[in-house]
């Protein structure tokens, strides 16, 4: 199973499609990982505050896949922006992944209220220069964090990790980054299951004529959209489901009536609240 890449502003490329490990227990995260990865998934996205990357690490280990064909990331937490804090905390996170650099390093919020990620984006452009990661760059950012960020710094961010289904598009953001070169990784890709997304009519009538799952259709959305997606389930069945989704195309047509279920429906925290 060949998943396309998307080539990053750091000359990087990152497959479109990998797997998610929100709310992925520590305790099975080895064994669930090792199932993605042994049904083809390559690009693995985590978190320190996720606390499952040891056994990401494990997985990656056990795993014999030769480094430069996986694709892993992980964020800071915004308790660790603080210049006397952030280089521990990728260590960290290297330690507990077993890695000697992950490909992608993210601020994982902005927490704007502390006023620290001008400063640990320099740590993190450091991080780069080093070798740590391959290519670096933010979660939950606005429009105007990115601009204070563009103006205070060197390395324009590779990606902005955010909020994105169809019922909540966040276009300011994504013609904002468009602009820029910033690629578009979009989390809650299928609204954390707690929309009723997948039962929405263009949705169902898209699987029902290409003879996919609604969560199909609503990954291929994405993809076909540009967005990079890394949608998480603990279910052997569904992860092999979101990964079958590069042998159909949705219409012009279906695109627009899918995009056209944007309800500003966003299902987790805004960036203001998180600090
Ligand atoms: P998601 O949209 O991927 O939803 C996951 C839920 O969707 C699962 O728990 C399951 O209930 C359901 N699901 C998955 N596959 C399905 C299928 N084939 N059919 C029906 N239902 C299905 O939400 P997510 O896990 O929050 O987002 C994906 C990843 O994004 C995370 O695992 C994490 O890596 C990342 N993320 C990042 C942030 C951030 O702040 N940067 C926040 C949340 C998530």
């Amino acid at each position: 199973m060949n998943t396309p890449t998307i080539t990053l502003n750091s000359g990087h490329r990152i497959p479109q499609l990998g797997f998610g490990v929100f709310k992925v227990d520590p305790a099975e995260t080895e064994r669930i990982v090792s199932e993605a990865l042994e049904m083809g998934y390559r690009h693995i996205d985590t978190a320190a505050i996720y606390g499952n990357e040891e056994g990401v690490g494990k997985a990656i280990a056990a795993s014999g896949i030769p480094r430069e064909e996986l694709f892993i990331t992980t964020k800071q937490w915004f308790t660790e922006q603080a210049n006397d804090k952030s280089r521990a905390a990728i260590d960290a996170s290297l330690q507990k992944l077993g890695l000697d650099y992950v490909d992608l390093y993210l601020i994982h919020w902005p927490a704007a209220a502390n006023g620290l990620y001008v400063e640990a984006w320099r740590a993190l452009e450091q991080f780069q220069e080093d070798g740590l990661s391959k290519s670096i760059g933010v979660s939950n950012f606005l429009v105007p964090h990115l601009q204070t960020l563009l103006a205070a710094t060197d390395v324009v961010p590779a990606v902005n990790q955010i909020e994105l289904h169809p019922a909540y598009q966040q276009t300011e953001i994504t013609s904002f980054c468009r602009d820029k070169g910033i690629a578009i990784e979009a989390w809650g890709p299928l609204g954390q299951g707690k929309y009723p997304l997948l039962e929405e009519t263009p949705v169902a009538a898209a699987a029902a004529a290409h003879g996919k799952s609604s969560a199909q259709v609503v990954l291929r959305w994405h993809v076909q959209l540009g967005n990079i997606v890394f949608p998480k389930s603990n279910r052997a069945e569904r992860m092999a489901e979101n990964l079958d989704i590069f042998d159909f195309e949705l219409s012009a047509d279906e695109m627009a009536a899918i995009t056209a279920l944007e309800r500003n429906g966003r299902v987790s925290a805004h960036p203001d609240e998180v600090n």
